[in-house]
């Protein structure tokens, strides 16, 4: 199966130095991607596999009725004409000449919080990493708007990189938010928010008929609950959820065996 993180020592020095697959839902050219690479490059052995263009809230969702077409963009680069899922299936297949020891997603431009978690190409990256027996993190930054933060996100990530792949396990995969700021208030461990969105549509009318819609939703308003990812970012806190991969809940279950409709057949 997977090898774990080598352990390399030199210089006096113990430090990790991890096969890892960058991938993301903005696309190749993306500068939260770029971040990411210079973060991990120094001490790490870094490979991208990516989208050619973006595929936010793409979620999980895979390319089976076409081929997917990958083009080398540099010696350990490479667009793809899939999707994030598609990335990190490709990249594990043989598509690279190396097997991923970390898959991390991101930077994205803009949050993954609470409900955006299902939605998110980002998510989906580190999520399908896992499906692989591979450890995944996603990360996000709190903005969709430049100047962006994304260096101290990078930098965060690599810098306790040990601890987080010491803490992780084939049950989740790790979702990390960054406010967009220098400096962060702190880093908390959270739960995913309650997070539902004011959809509305834009439309529009082409000249040869038919109407074209946009779909454009804001978070609505909510009380921050202490303890989840959208309350930690929105006061500056960097946060981390682990996130299952499994929907089980044994309680909801039994309460629904134990219900009258299954007495009754
Ligand atoms: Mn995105």
């Amino acid at each position: 199966m997977i090898q774990p993180p080598l352990t390399r020592t030199g210089a006096g020095a113990t430090f990790l130095n991890v096969r890892v697959l960058l991938t993301n839902d903005d696309g190749i050219l993306s500068p939260g991607l770029k971040a990411l690479e210079d973060a991990f490059s120094p001490e790490h052995e870094v490979w991208v596999v990516a989208p050619d263009g973006e595929r936010s809230g793409y979620s999980n969702s895979i390319t089976i009725s076409e081929p997917i077409r990958v083009t080398q963009v540099a010696e350990r680069s490479f667009a793809t004409s899939g999707t994030p899922a598609d990335c990190v299936i490709l990249a594990t297949l043989g598509a690279i000449p190396v097997m991923p020891e970390l898959v991390v997603s991101g930077i994205n431009i803009g949050p993954n919080l609470g409900s955006d978690i299902v939605y998110s190409g980002t998510c989906a990256g580190a999520r399908q990493s896992v499906y692989k027996g591979i450890p995944g993190i996603a990360v996000s930054l709190n903005s969709f708007h430049p100047p962006f933060h994304f260096q101290p996100a990078a930098a965060f990530l690599v810098r306790h990189l040990p601890e987080l792949l010491e803490l992780w396990n084939p049950d989740h995969f790790i979702n990390v938010n960054a406010p967009n700021t220098p400096e962060y208030a702190g880093v908390e461990i959270t739960t995913p928010a309650m997070r539902r969105y004011d959809d509305r549509l834009l439309p529009f009318e082409p000249p040869r008929g038919g109407t074209y819609y946009f779909v454009d939703g804001r978070p609505e308003k909510a009380e921050l609950e202490p303890g989840t990812d959208w309350h930690a970012v929105e006061n500056g806190a960097l946060s981390v959820s682990p996130i299952m991969l499994n929907p089980v809940n044994h309680e909801v279950e039994r309460h629904y065996r134990l219900s009258a409709f299954m007495q009754t057949t």
